[in-house]
């Protein structure tokens, strides 16, 4: 006999980028081009690198169970918030499901989007209502403020993945506003590439946690480190909710200390993020959604989704298909600007399938 697994677990996973060794090994390439998972050419910070190692001597003790210098090296940068970390941005969307939802409430997400806001509220025996976005993927702000009353937690990714595109500031401000007692989770995993400010949003919008990331800008996604504006009302319930020290090891809390010491790094990427960027969406012969990310969504019709992704992979290039975006058409692809030889081959690439455009 064996107890039930529980049925939501039957539905769609986490859909994981295909492993780069998998496919140099198949088409024999010494190197690919890496482009499918939105990470730093770069690699880490050397200060990140060189505060993990510190740390490592001291890694026999368990981390300081209120993540106080992360969060104090958090107000230095950012500015006196209530800061939550936590094992990615992916732990902390986790635990604030788990402060408000029971089986049955109701989760609402503007899609096409990150999948995982769905694969956690399942987890917590939520019900997801989907609410696609209109035309050029904008936010239609009154469907989906109207979708969120009467829910627990909303979602909502901006600069969104997997379509590159923003919501307007003021827009977010008019569904924090209007959304009744629904709590509105703000997705700002790339808005460090982006020049907008949702930030100040957090002092008037008593209902809205503004979730961000270690992994996209600051190169440390292998650490798992998150971190979250929320109300203060929040801390809390969020503490009794999260998993133990956050969640995170002692060394991933310094190497994100350390990444914060370092603006040379971060101002690097994010130039060179914005001139591939501009130039990928100029010289790609295929359309491009105008992106506030590191990453741009590519229309590739006449050709599905799997089939650009299997004709790149050929050519040493790894991308994302989005034909598992939920209320997505099946003709995107989704391409992080990477090192310049990576951007470079995906370019030629891409363009040598062109023909049929
Ligand atoms: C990458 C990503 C995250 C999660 O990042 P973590 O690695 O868990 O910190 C969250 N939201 C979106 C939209 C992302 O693309």
């Amino acid at each position: 006999m064996r107890p039930a697994i529980r049925p939501y677990l039957d539905g769609p996973g986490y859909v994981y980028a295909e492993r780069p060794e998998v496919i140099a090994a198949r088409y024999g390439f010494d190197r690919v081009a890496r482009l499918a998972s939105n990470e730093n050419p770069f690699g880490p910070s050397p200060a990140a690198i060189e505060a993990a190692g510190q740390s490592l001597a001291e890694a026999h003790r368990y981390p300081d169970d209120s993540m106080s210098v992360l969060r104090a090296a958090l107000s230095a940068r950012y500015g006196e918030h209530s800061w939550v970390v936590g094992n990615g941005m992916d732990g902390i969307i986790e635990t604030v499901l788990r402060v408000f939802c029971e089986a049955g409430d109701r989760v609402v997400v503007s899609t096409p989007t990150f999948s995982f806001y769905g694969i956690a509220a399942r987890g917590q025996g939520a019900r997801v209502e989907t609410v696609p976005r209109g035309p050029e993927f904008a936010v239609e702000i009154d469907a989906f403020a109207t979708a969120c009353r009467g829910a627990k937690v909303a979602f909502l990714c901006t600069p969104n993945n997997p379509t590159g595109t923003a919501t307007a500031v003021d827009d977010v401000r008019a569904i924090a506003e209007s959304c009744g007692d629904c709590l509105l989770f703000l997705d700002n995993a790339y808005v460090d590439f982006s020049d907008r400010d949702y930030g100040s949003l957090a002092a008037s919008c008593d209902n809205l946690v503004i979730g961000r990331t270690f992994s996209k800008l600051y190169g440390l996604a292998g650490f798992r480190v998150g971190y979250a504006q929320v109300p203060e009302w929040l801390l809390p319930a969020y503490g009794r909710a999260a998993t133990p020290f956050s969640g995170i090891s002692s060394v991933s809390a310094a190497a994100a200390v350390g990444a914060l010491q370092d603006r040379t790094h971060t101002d690097r990427t994010r130039r060179h993020v914005v001139a591939w960027r501009e130039r990928i969406a100029r010289e790609c012969l295929f359309p491009c959604l105008p992106s506030e990310a590191n990453f741009l969504m590519v229309d590739v019709a006449p050709y599905t989704s799997d089939e650009a992704v299997a004709a790149l992979a050929r050519d040493g290039v790894l991308v994302r298909s989005c034909r598992s975006f939920p209320d997505l058409a099946d003709h995107y692809l989704r391409v992080s600007v990477g090192a310049d030889w990576e951007n470079e081959r995906f370019l030629q690439a891409i363009n040598s399938r062109a023909d049929l455009a």
